[in-house]
């Protein structure tokens, strides 16, 4: 799959649709693949955090999760197709699972998200086997361990915020064989706990700034986006007096 190397991360140049079906191709022929989906604000914590930069360099895919990667794309350069949301790619997987009788494994958000996850789950996926839904709250993670051992799903879906799932899916990657991908909010999303801006703002490339509004508290990670504009603005500057 074609990527750009973006301020040091190799993020795919593929539409939705292309990214899909090459995950389906190695679901079907057992692949193990990590899925990294970046928004600015997580590539700001790699760049400042070289042992967590490292850990996503290592995934199969990186995807531009956030409208200021596909910025910064542009402004570089380096132009990608479209954003690719962890939460689209998890409902997509969904409807894989159900059709393919999938084995899953749900870790993350709080217990009642994660109870509502599986009773949504149950209801409106019945043909997904739900090897294990655990919360994202655990003293003791050793549960997921020992579940991801004994049942060997096929689709692992970690929602515990970044960087704490990536170096979950890091540490953990060679239990079973299947696509893991850190996917934050989605359960809290999936379950109708936060609800996801309208289409129409989606389109005008504005979610971020739903985000805000709907939930200020977390206006002090949004301080990240400023930096990371600047920080492309640095690397824009450098290609141009190179
Ligand atoms: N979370 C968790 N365990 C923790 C910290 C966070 O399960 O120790 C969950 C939290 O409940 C939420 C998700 O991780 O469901 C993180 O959501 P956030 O909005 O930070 O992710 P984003 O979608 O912005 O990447």
């Amino acid at each position: 799959m074609q990527t750009q190397n973006i301020l040091g991360f190799n993020f795919i140049r593929a539409t939705n649709q292309e990214f899909q079906k090459k995950l389906i191709q190695r679901l079907d022929q057992q692949k193990n693949t990590f899925v990294v989906t970046a928004n600015p604000e997580i590539v700001m914590y790699a760049l400042a955090h070289p042992r967590f930069a490292k850990l996503i360099k290592k995934a199969d895919y990186i995807t531009p999760d956030g409208i200021g990667i596909i910025y910064a794309g542009k402004k570089l350069n380096l132009p990608l197709k479209e954003r690719i949301t962890g939460y689209d790619t998890f409902l997509y997987l969904l409807t894989q699972a159900q059709t393919k009788h999938l084995k899953v494994l749900f870790y993350g958000a709080k217990p009642d998200v994660i109870s509502a996850v599986k009773t949504k789950i149950t209801k409106s996926y019945p043909k997904i086997e739900v090897v294990g839904a655990f919360d994202g709250y655990l003293k003791d993670d050793q549960p997921v361990k020992k579940c991801l051992q004994e049942t060997q799903p096929q689709l692992v879906f970690i929602a515990l915020g970044s960087p704490k799932q990536e170096e979950f899916i890091n540490q953990n990657f060679k239990t079973t064989s299947a696509i893991w991908m850190g996917i934050g909010g989605s359960f809290d999303a999936f379950t109708g706990k936060v609800k996801r801006a309208p289409k129409f703002i989606q389109k005008a490339n504005l979610e971020w700034c739903y985000r805000l509004v709907t939930d200020p508290k977390r206006f002090k990670r949004y301080l990240a986006i400023p930096r990371f504009l600047k920080v492309v603005k640095r690397a824009k500057k450098d290609i141009v007096q190179r």
